[in-house]
């Protein structure tokens, strides 16, 4: 048995009434900061999504405290074990929605939401014939890992799902779907949403896939990739059986599946990049970006320079 690493990254939400996000967000942003938490939380009238990072005991006494209030009691929280911090700073930011869907008649996952599937209900229900597997994230997430056989969602912000349904999608509704995310947040309106229009048989993975890595039996099978996370891990591994890259370096096409931010401070595009098209492209993008003269790269390689 390993030992428990130092530190935590903790990934939760729910859905459940705030009164006022404005001063919910203040108080709480305060309370993060006493406990020495790092990490981005969304706060609004439909709820709290949140993700941080802390020690064993910062984030211990965080989710004692949470769920000592009634509105988070049976708040999940999914728990990653990490060496450092996982984010730079403290943010609690009051939004309109949790995530953003911008519908114009909004999804309350209250109200109505696909069926909640365990790991091994999905694990099992994703083999059977004629099952359509929706991603419900966006494309560049899709790209360094995803459900074998799911459909890549052709988006790059969660606001466009409802358009790209409609455009392209129309065909399935009669067909037993499933849905799955990185913590499940974003399925709770997206099958809620395909319920609305018309789609019969939704199904979605609880917990989302870090859940889904987590569990005991399923051990991530049948996740091809890594999961992208929004922090600075930017990927976490999910298949603990079979170790799958699904991912293509930006350069030279080569399987790979570490994300990086293009080096060039005002371009920051990130891109799968493989270690050896890294050090050839300065961590770059394009030529323009590689010889951008603030070019981070070649300022943390001080002998790649040619002043
Ligand atoms: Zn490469
Ligand atoms: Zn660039």
């Amino acid at each position: 048995m390993s030992q428990q690493k130092p530190y935590r990254v903790l990934l939760y939400y729910n859905y459940v009434h705030i009164d006022d996000p404005e001063q919910f967000a203040a108080e709480h942003l305060q309370f993060c900061k006493e406990l020495g938490l790092k990490g981005r939380i969304l706060v609004a009238e439909e709820g709290l999504n949140g993700t941080v990072s802390g020690t064993v005991e910062q984030t211990s006494a965080y989710m004692e405290a949470m769920h000592q209030d009634p509105r988070f009691a049976d708040m999940v929280f999914k728990i990653d074990e990490a060496e450092t911090h996982a984010f730079n700073k403290m943010f609690v930011r009051p939004r309109d929605e949790i995530v953003s869907f911008r519908l114009e008649d909004d999804v309350d996952p209250h109200e109505i939401t696909g069926k909640y599937l365990s790991p091994n209900e999905f694990f099992e229900q994703m083999q059977q014939e004629d099952v359509v597997v929706i991603d419900a994230r966006n494309d560049y997430e899709y790209d360094i890992g995803h459900f074998r056989g799911a459909i890549r969602p052709d988006v790059a912000a969660f606001r466009d799902f409802p358009q790209w349904v409609r455009e392209n999608l129309s065909d399935y509704k009669d067909k037993k779907i499933l849905t799955y995310c990185t913590g499940g947040i974003r399925c709770e309106k997206f099958s809620g949403f395909l319920l609305k229009e018309g789609f019969q048989d939704v199904g979605q993975l609880h917990g989302g896939i870090v859940s889904y890595g987590q569990d005991p039996e399923v051990k991530g099978q049948l996740f091809d990739g890594k999961c992208y996370v929004f922090d600075n891990r930017i990927s976490v591994p999910v298949n603990q059986v079979e170790d799958v890259v699904v991912g293509k370096c930006y350069h030279c096409g080569k399987p790979e599946d570490r994300y990086v931010n293009c080096a060039n401070p005002s371009c920051n595009l990130q891109h799968i990049c493989c270690e050896s098209c890294e050090e050839e492209h300065k961590r770059s993008c394009s030529k323009e970006c590689e010889e951008h003269p603030l070019n981070r790269y070649v300022k943390e390689h001080p002998l790649h320079s040619e002043a």
